[in-house]
């Protein structure tokens, strides 16, 4: 990996110690002589989906692709695709390092990605996947996502 410091390619693994669930290691660089730390830990496979009737299972790839998937018209979009949209998903994920995951938040961190992407799709997915009170939260909602606010997804 790069140095953080100069950006350097010439950096080692001076020292790595191994915990419950993550391991660190310090690194040096050959370049500028700095020293640091990094953290390793397994994402997405040790993630763990919070349902809303509270039961807790492993985090499935599969199943976000398959749900992503059907809110796209048939054929609008490559099978890459939908991957590069679960991917930054996952990114997002790791990115904060979670460890559990509830629905609702998985709900909203994709409806941020898919806005970006299709505001039609992140509508569908809204749809089927975030629970509203009324119809009228639901439209004003839309009504958001349509104007591109995805600051109170
Ligand atoms: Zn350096």
């Amino acid at each position: 990996m790069l140095c953080p410091f100069c950006e350097g390619f010439d950096t080692g693994v001076k020292d790595s110690r191994c915990l419950k669930y993550s391991v660190k290691r310090r690194r040096w660089c050959g370049k500028c002589n700095k020293k640091f730390t990094t953290l390793e830990r397994v994402v997405s496979e040790c993630v763990y989906v919070i349902k809303s009737s509270g039961i807790k299972e492993p985090f499935n790839r599969s199943i976000l692709r398959d749900s992503v998937l059907n809110v796209f018209k048939d054929g609008s979009v490559s099978q890459p695709y939908i991957d590069r949209i679960i991917d930054s998903f996952v990114d997002f994920v790791s990115l904060f390092s979670w460890q559990e995951i509830s629905t609702q938040q998985i709900v909203s961190g994709m409806l941020k990605i898919l806005v970006s992407h299709d505001v039609l799709a992140s509508i569908r997915f809204a749809a089927l996947y975030k629970s509203f009170d009324n119809v009228s939260d639901f439209l004003s909602f839309v009504q958001s996502l349509a104007a591109g606010h995805a600051d109170n997804l």
